[in-house]
């Protein structure tokens, strides 16, 4: 019987239970898996240089005759060095090999070779170094272009490719096309195995750019018939029905007057949110645009109505904030407002959810302390969590899921603006609404990107908004002094206080604050730069989310190329908020030009929604999330950087193909069912 796609990996010639256990490292399990185990990169080798013309310093291919048997000697413990020389009619070259001792049998005299390493050159003489080698005519790794794969120790590339093709060899013809075909014609997708065989073994980069973007667009396309199907599944689900109140009754409450694309979204909740069906809508606004006013209609609409309503923040700091505004704004109303963390004294959390329970309280802001086991609702109707990203979808459904029977409403703020890729795929269940203007008043910060010859000059510039009565954030990129020695040293918040208040500005008031402080001293010290008790607060990151300071005009950023853009953005947008002319002075000392222009960008534009495009494309979406806590399938091919068209094009189709049998029933459509099951199973959570 020939091995199968769904074999273990054991089934195909040449591996045994070792390699097997190996590839198992890599999640590789069937022959299937090992098919789908993909190159990250490919080298080009399939030009052959005469050894004299081949440029210096390049990774390249060239075939010559060894001119003598290798030799072996000894170095010292562990080192083994194997040398000899070859020569083409251009010209000769030496090759260094270490503890690869066998291949001294390959390299006896006259032997034809052909090796791919970087070309050396030094006193006219040329040179390698643990070139790869095969003998000439083999065209394994040489004279083609060759896949490189993602490794794990113990496992070679070489070796991979070679099962890879062992596999192809067995089960290549069992690669069935699932896509259908109108989809596949309509957007000249070639066949699913010819795309996986060129894929790992392409013969140019015009074919595998075609065979790319067969297995990026089907990757993206069961992605978003998943998310379609969950976005079809929650809309379906019965919601906690408000009433058709008018939005003017909420507004009479605000000090202000809502922006036009303030009034446009919270129209769209209210609507959402009284129509039977449940509301899943993500509201993005860059810093500063007033989406808690808005979330804050919605608590109002949501209690009029009888529900129970929960906002969940990233941190201590923001709860608290919320907290404060939330039930400043709400508490005229009538409406009873608590606060959850867990950093409060275990009676007081005790007691505040005794009162969710009962039912005593409307809204409850806090922390994931909400989402832990002992908070119960008594009829929990509408679910807010801010700066989504933080979160991870899991999170978001585990505090839906205290809604019990009924099927609270899910709202979402995210004031990082994301790249418009990026929330189609993670906010890809959730109906979007824009808040795409500031306040009345809102003034551009100016940003100045300067080195450490300004510092002095930097320092006046502090005590000169000091002098004006205005405060000063300072945020450098660690805490304390490095453990592990860095290159170059970094600024850490404690030191850099601790010098600033006894050196620099003696007479001013300094302040630190940043993530490992407790959460009732970080309160503390917040609270003082609040209340103008504190100058210069010096900080790490943990300022970055939402904590409303309006009196501060300038942020400094020590180190700024250590952040991403989007990061600096968001920190940037913590000043400003007040009527004082406001500045952002990024310092670095960094001379990557490269680094230096992605600052410089910064410099030049405030339009979130821009910069969040360059951060992903500068340094991809893991970097983006800061970690892989978005709780959506890892992505094999596709790069949503790049992928953008083709992004746009599988999810046009997969919302056709769900539109035309949304529960995907009809026989043809099954196989895609079971690859999108199959691709969400490996998250569970996000299903529920
Ligand atoms: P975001 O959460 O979107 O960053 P906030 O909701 O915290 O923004 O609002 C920022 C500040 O702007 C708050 O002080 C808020 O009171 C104020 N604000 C919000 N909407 C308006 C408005 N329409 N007019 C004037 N000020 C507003
Ligand atoms: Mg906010």
């Amino acid at each position: 019987m020939p091995p199968t796609l769904s074999d273990p990996v054991q089934a195909l010639p040449g591996i045994g239970p070792a390699k097997a256990q190996t590839l198992e490292k890599l999640r590789i399990a069937t022959v299937g898996d090992l098919l789908e185990w993909y190159p990250r990169d490919y080298e080009d080798r399939r030009r052959i240089w005469p050894i004299r013309k081949a440029p210096v310093g390049e990774a390249v291919c060239v075939q010559g005759i060894v001119a003598r048997d290798a030799s072996t000697s000894y170095i010292r413990k562990g080192m083994h060095l194997t040398r000899t020389v070859v020569f083409d009619d251009s010209g000769s070259l030496t090759l260094t090999f270490f503890n690869q001792t066998f291949l001294a049998r390959q390299l006896r005299t006259g032997a034809s070779v052909v090796l791919y390493g970087r070309m050396e050159e030094s006193n006219g003489r040329r040179s390698m170094s643990n070139p790869v080698c095969e003998p000439e005519g083999r065209g394994e790794i040489t004279g083609r272009i060759v896949p490189v794969y993602p490794l794990t120790q113990g496992i070679s590339s070489r070796q991979l490719s070679r099962w890879i093709g062992v596999a192809l060899e067995a089960c290549g013809d069992q690669l069935t096309d699932d896509l259908p075909e109108q989809v596949r014609l309509a957007h000249q997708l070639p066949p699913r195995g010819w795309a996986v065989r060129t894929l790992h073994a392409p013969e140019d980069f015009d074919r595998l750019a075609l065979a790319r973007r067969r297995l990026v667009f089907e990757e993206l396309f069961y992605l978003t018939v998943g998310l379609a199907r969950l976005h079809a599944r929650r809309q379906a689900g019965e919601g906690c029905r408000c009433a058709h109140h008018p939005p003017e009754d909420y507004c009479a409450l605000l000090p202000f007057s809502l922006t036009g694309a303030q009034r446009r979204t919270l129209g769209e909740c209210f609507e959402d949110m009284a129509s039977g069906r449940r509301m899943n809508r993500l509201i993005q606004g860059d810093v500063g645009s007033g989406k808690t006013a808005v979330a804050a209609g919605a608590v109002w609409l949501a209690a009029k109505s009888g529900w129970q309503a929960a906002l969940m923040a990233p941190t201590e700091l923001l709860a608290a904030q919320h907290y404060r505004t939330l039930s400043d704004l709400l508490s005229p109303a009538g409406i009873r407002v608590g606060l959850l963390t867990g950093s409060m004294r275990a009676k007081e959390k005790r007691d505040v959810r005794e009162r969710l329970a009962l039912g005593m309280l409307d809204l409850v802001v806090g922390t994931h302390a909400l989402i832990s086991e002992g908070t119960a609702f008594a009829r929990l109707g509408l679910v807010i969590t801010d700066e989504q990203h933080r979160f991870g979808v899991n999170q978001r459904s585990a505090l839906v899921g205290k809604g019990d029977q009924n099927h609270p409403h899910v709202l979402v703020m995210s004031a990082t603006p994301i790249p418009r890729t990026l929330a189609l795929i993670i906010y890809g269940d959730l109906d979007v609404s824009i808040i795409d203007e500031l306040p009345p008043g809102r003034q551009r910060v100016d940003t100045f990107l300067i080195g450490e010859d300004k510092r002095a000059r930097m320092q006046g510039f502090i005590r000169t908004q000091v002098s004006q009565g205005h405060q000063v954030y300072i945020v450098c990129p660690a805490v304390e002094e490095s453990e592990v020695p860095e290159a170059a040293p970094i600024h850490n918040a404690t030191e850099y206080a601790r010098e600033l208040q006894t050196t620099v500005f003696p007479d001013l008031r300094v302040g630190l604050i940043h993530g490992r402080m407790k959460g009732s001293d970080k309160e503390t010290t917040m609270a003082r730069f609040v209340a103008g008790e504190i100058d210069i607060l010096v900080s790490t990151t943990v300022i970055e989310v939402g904590v409303d300071v309006p009196n501060a005009t300038l942020m400094v950023v020590e180190d700024a190329d250590r952040f991403g853009l989007s990061q600096l953005h968001q920190l940037r947008g913590r000043v400003g908020r007040g009527s004082g002319k406001s500045y952002c002075i990024l310092v670095s000392s960094t001379r990557g030009e490269e680094t230096r222009e992605r600052l410089r960008a910064l410099c030049a534009t405030t339009d979130g929604f821009k910069i969040a495009e360059k951060d992903l494309e500068l340094r991809g979406p893991g970097d983006f999330f800061g970690s892989r806590q978005h709780g959506l399938p890892q992505l094999r091919v596709a790069d949503l950087a790049g992928d953008t068209r083709v992004l746009y094009e599988a999810r046009s189709a997969a919302e056709a193909l769900i539109a035309a049998d949304p529960e995907l029933d009809e026989p043809k459509h099954r196989p895609i069912r079971e690859r999108v099951q199959r691709l969400f199973t490996e998250n569970p959570d996000i299903f529920n």
